[in-house]
Order: structure tokens, then sequence, then C-alpha cells
């Protein structure tokens, strides 16, 4: 099964995308993940992505498709896989494309994650991450039991940088202009399935398990 979660940042498509991967136990790729993996360990890819991650730019085609082909090709994929924060344009869609093609593949369904402006911006202001094993927390919506500090692991959580509120804006421009064209170039191939996430985490969880039927 190979899917794309596709929606604005912070609407929730990267919570969703970890529980239906184990649930489905295929393997989530989150380009953000990725991209921010290569930045946390100095690589080249990571030193040239770091400034476009931290401006809410979409960091150029050529060093994010090197790392997300990379995994689609790896052996851990061969089940199948959800993709999460890929294509953001339509350049990197047709690659994707023809990634699977080479392969014999295709994408099953697409996604489309939405909800409100205020609730993404509420989502995005208050998501706090653990620095140590990367599990989401939310200041309102999913706190840890102590403050600040990660249930799992005890290690602190930190905000991102580009959850900052002067970057959200630019990512959510960025989205309006550069990944949104993503909705009719799926929905024109008749794989588009729309999930509206104003709810709750399970009502949204059963809605996608639902349109995977
Ligand atoms: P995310 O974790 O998906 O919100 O991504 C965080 C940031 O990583 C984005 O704001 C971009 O700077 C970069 N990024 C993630 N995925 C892509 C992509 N497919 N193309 C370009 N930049 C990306």
């Amino acid at each position: 099964m190979r899917l794309i979660f596709l929606g604005p940042p912070g609407v929730g498509k990267g919570t969703q995308a970890a529980s239906i991967s184990l649930r489905k136990e295929i393997n989530h790729i989150s380009s953000g993940d990725l991209l921010r993996a290569a930045v946390d360990a100095e690589t080249d890819t990571g030193l040239k992505a770091k400034e476009y991650i931290d401006n809410g730019l979409l960091v150029p085609d050529e060093l994010v498709v090197k790392i997300v082909v990379g995994k689609i090709n790896s052996a851990e994929c061969k089940k199948g896989f959800i993709l999460d924060g890929f294509p953001r344009n339509l350049s990197q869609a047709k690659v994707l494309d023809n990634t699977l093609k080479k392969i014999g593949e295709k994408i099953d369904k697409v996604f489309y994650f939405t909800a409100s402006e205020e609730t993404i911006i509420k989502r995005i202001a208050g998501r706090r991450i653990c620095k140590s094993c990367g599990v989401d927390y939310h200041e309102m919506f999913s706190p840890p039991v102590n403050n600040n500090v990660c249930d799992k692991c005890g290690a602190e959580l930190y905000q991102r940088k580009d959850d900052y509120p002067e970057t959200t804006s630019m990512r959510l421009q960025v989205y309006r202009e550069q990944t949104e064209k993503l909705i009719y170039y799926y929905k024109g191939k008749g794989k588009l399935i729309e999930i509206n996430c104003n709810g709750e985490k399970t009502e949204i969880e059963q809605n996608i398990l639902e349109g995977l039927h």
C-alpha cells in the first residue's frame, strides 16, 4: 500500500501517518523528519537545507528528492509507505510518478487533510517535540505529564524554530502557492480522499481507515 498524506503544515498529517503506518505495518516517510535528521547530522544536504527550513521555505527539489527517492527505493519500503510532506510541488509529484514507474508501482490513494486556519495556527503554536526521541506533544491538546519533559524518555521538549508564529505564516503562504495545486493533480487521477481534521484524533483516524477500504 502506497499512500500520500497531503495538506497544510500543522493539520495533523504527521500524527496520523505515525499511527496508520503502525497499524498497517508500512513505512512512514516524513520528508521534514528526514531533512531535520540531515540538519542535525550536519550532512552536506542538511547544511544546505537548514536556512530554507528555518525560514519556512521549500528546500530545493534536488536536495529533498535525493533523500526521499533513496528511502522509497530502500528495502524497508518494499511493503509500502505513507509519504508525509512529499510531494510539495508539481515537479516533485512527477519525480515520484517516475520513481514508482521504474519499480512497477504506483500511489494507491492520496489523503487530503483539511482544517480551518484557526485550528492549524493553534496546533502549530502549541506543538512541542522531544529532543531525544522525537515524540510530538501539544501544550493544550496532548501535554506531557510533567511540564516540558517527555513522558517516554524524560528528555526536554522543544519548539521547532519553524513553528514560531513569524515563520508559520510563511509556511502557510508557501503551501497555498506551491503545494495546494497538487490537490487538482491527484483529484484528476481519481486518487484523492478528503479528510476533515477539525475533530478528534481517533475520529480522524477512523475516517482514514474507512477511506482505505
Ligand atoms: P514538515 O515537517 O513537513 O512541516 O517540513 C518542515 C520543513 O522542511 C518545510 O517547511 C520545508 O522547509 C522542508 N521540507 C519538508 N518537506 C519538503 C519537501 N517535500 N520539499 C521541500 N521542502 C520540504
